[in-house]
């Protein structure tokens, strides 16, 4: 039986058979943060969970979008849609606190803005059955953005800046927020990954971009890549 399973391990590409979930976040009925030039982040989300979508199935995994229709209102149906997939990665685009909004006139409409902050930010529930595999993905993923250049959020850990999520990866960008629901209701590995800010006008312009999108697409995906091909491994070992 021995010699069987590591015959199996060794023909077997691990990356081939995993399916990844990707949760857009938010619907059109509240379509979460608005821009500093008007956009809803359903639409940001939406793009870029289309193209780590493309980019995953490039590299041969199976993938599954929850969302992308706009009309998942309920919360709860989201974990439960990603049941049975490897990992749960849940797709957003962040804002600041009220209190460092300005406004300012863009296309004749008044909008908010804050060019405080910048960079992305990971976020795991250690609620979650399984949130050390969503930790190591997270940090994986952090990993791979530095690595192509991106730089994380580091105000989310701020308490001067009310949000308080402690770290639990700092120099990956990586989180703790263990009341997060989509997480914590998640029997799978999950994740929320905050790509960017686009209430800061310079970021939401990068977001906006195809070429830059595909680059974080990329970066989610070597991440992703790196810890379930060394869970892989380290399952198999144990065998
Ligand atoms: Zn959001």
């Amino acid at each position: 039986m021995r010699r069987v399973a590591l015959l199996l391990c060794a023909l077997a590409q691990p990356a081939a058979a995993a399916s990844i979930a990707i949760d857009v976040g938010h619907y059109f009925g509240e379509p979460g943060v608005i821009s500093a030039r008007g956009r809803p982040e359903f639409e940001f989300n939406l793009d870029l969970a289309r193209e780590i979508e493309a980019a995953l199935q490039a590299r041969r995994y199976a993938t599954r979008l929850i969302g992308a229709d706009g009309n998942m209102k309920d919360l709860w149906r989201r974990p439960r849609a990603a049941n049975g997939a490897d990992l749960f990665i849940s797709v957003h685009h962040d804002s600041v606190r009220e209190r460092y909004l300005s406004t300012w006139t863009h296309d004749g409409a008044e909008r908010r803005y804050s060019d405080r902050f910048a960079g992305f930010s990971l976020f795991v529930s250690r609620a979650n059955p399984d949130w050390k595999k969503g930790m190591r993905c997270a940090s994986a993923i952090g990993a791979a953005l530095r690595n192509a250049g991106f730089k994380p959020s580091l105000y989310h850990a701020d308490p001067v800046s009310g949000e308080n999520r402690p770290f639990a990866d700092k120099d990956n960008g990586v989180h703790y927020f263990d009341n997060l629901a989509i997480a914590r209701h998640a029997k799978i590995p999950a994740l929320l990954f905050e790509a960017g800010v686009v209430v800061n006008r310079e970021e939401e312009t990068r977001m906006s971009d195809k070429n830059v999108q595909q680059r974080i697409a990329a970066s989610v995906a070597d991440g992703v890549e790196a810890c379930l091909k060394k869970d892989e491994g380290g399952r198999m070992k144990d065998e």
